[in-house]
């Protein structure tokens, strides 16, 4: 059993997904405490708002370089012990390869689809989650959440049952038109003191539950920090699992296997039936890709070939530049037979250094 130490800090992987205002101070808290390898996780470019908000986004020429890649830098040079490792990506491409070494995911997002998302990779990699999350400058407040896995409820447990719905469908489901708005989450501007008091609770707790297991840590909690003046406040609660979450629907019986990412998957299947006296074998796509769009201006159809999310948020027709797009086929399993398994998971855009589901038809 671990323990609270610097000795064990100092051995242990972190993964930070979202780089802004609370990413990076969740970053310099690790860097302070000494981790040994903290992974910094964001897609975006730092833009000027971004300046104001986090002292380690600025630094000469960091406009429009990749938030992960300009924290990495500036965190480096205060804390060299830590080893600082970025991937400019969604949490949705990184390959679980990356992930699975960590002992713990710091999810900063200001949105809920990417937080569905660390919570996916979080319950298939059975590694504990510490969300955490800030309401704007007029409410002062935020929460953070622990999500330690296994039979604990997880990330999408605590959603309602309609949000947990849209935010699926709006993943995983093609009956749905590209062009349906998802029910955003409104990024507030969150004041620095708050995004520091969140990002210490994150870390500190999430710290402290990840090394010392005990049945405390079996269990989801929650914490909420409300500090109006001048009634402040302070709540903790447990998180019960959901009876109707599909995370825990079923005793999952794949595996999680690396395939080569330039060889056709129907000889990667072919391979993985064979080491199982020939049981038919299908790769289980964690994200549904969009394999055939039709433009809801000009009708153009074509292959996008992205994860379904990532056109409904930004796909454009090639077309005309319409953004209004339906998803006409997705694919969500490559069965050897099928009319893509000719291709490699790099040409379906799979992530690289990933552990793929495969499942086993009896
Ligand atoms: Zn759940
Ligand atoms: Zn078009």
């Amino acid at each position: 059993m671990t323990s609270y130490t610097r000795e064990a800090i100092g051995g242990l992987a972190v993964a930070v997904v979202g780089c802004g205002a609370l990413g990076s101070e969740a970053a310099r808290l690790l860097g302070l405490l000494g981790l040994g390898t903290v992974l910094l996780i964001d897609p975006d470019r730092v833009e000027a708002t971004n300046l104001i908000h986090s002292p380690y986004l600025r630094s000469k020429n960091s406009l429009g370089r990749h938030k992960a890649e300009v924290l990495a830098e500036n965190l480096a040079a205060h804390f060299p012990d830590t080893h600082w490792q970025t991937l400019a990506c969604e949490i949705a491409d990184v390959g679980f390869q990356r992930l699975r070494r960590c002992a713990l995911l710091l999810s900063c997002t200001d949105n809920t689809l990417a937080r569905v998302e660390t919570g996916y990779a979080a319950h298939r990699l059975r590694l504990p989650m510490m969300d955490a999350g800030l309401k704007g400058r007029a409410v002062w407040s935020g929460r953070v959440a622990w999500l330690p896995g296994g039979r604990a409820a997880c990330y999408l447990c605590q959603l309602g049952e309609a949000r947990r719905a849209e935010l699926l469908s709006f993943s995983l489901s093609a009956a749905q038109s590209c062009s349906a708005p998802l029910h955003t989450d409104q990024p507030l501007p969150s004041t620095p003191t708050m995004a520091s008091i969140v990002a210490a609770l994150q870390v500190d707790l999430g710290l402290r539950l990840a090394l010392t297991p005990s049945e405390l840590t079996e269990q989801a909690y929650a914490w909420e920090l409300s500090l109006p003046l001048p009634e402040t406040s302070w709540h903790s609660f447990t998180i019960r699992p959901s009876a109707d979450c599909p995370w825990h629907s079923s005793e999952d019986s794949s595996d999680m296997v690396i395939l080569p990412m330039d060889q056709p998957l129907n000889e990667s299947l072919a391979q993985q039936s064979a080491q199982t006296e020939n049981q038919p074998a299908s790769l289980e796509l964690d994200w549904p890709l969009c394999v055939k769009a039709r433009c809801n201006r000009c009708r153009h159809l074509w292959s996008p070939m992205l994860r379904l999310a990532v056109l409904r948020r930004r796909g454009v027709c090639p077309a005309c530049g319409e953004s209004s797009l339906s998803a006409i086929e997705t694919l969500a399993r490559v069965t050897i037979g099928d009319s893509f398994a000719h291709l490699t998971p790099r040409q379906l855009g799979l992530p690289p250094d990933h552990l793929f589901t495969i499942a086993r038809s009896l």
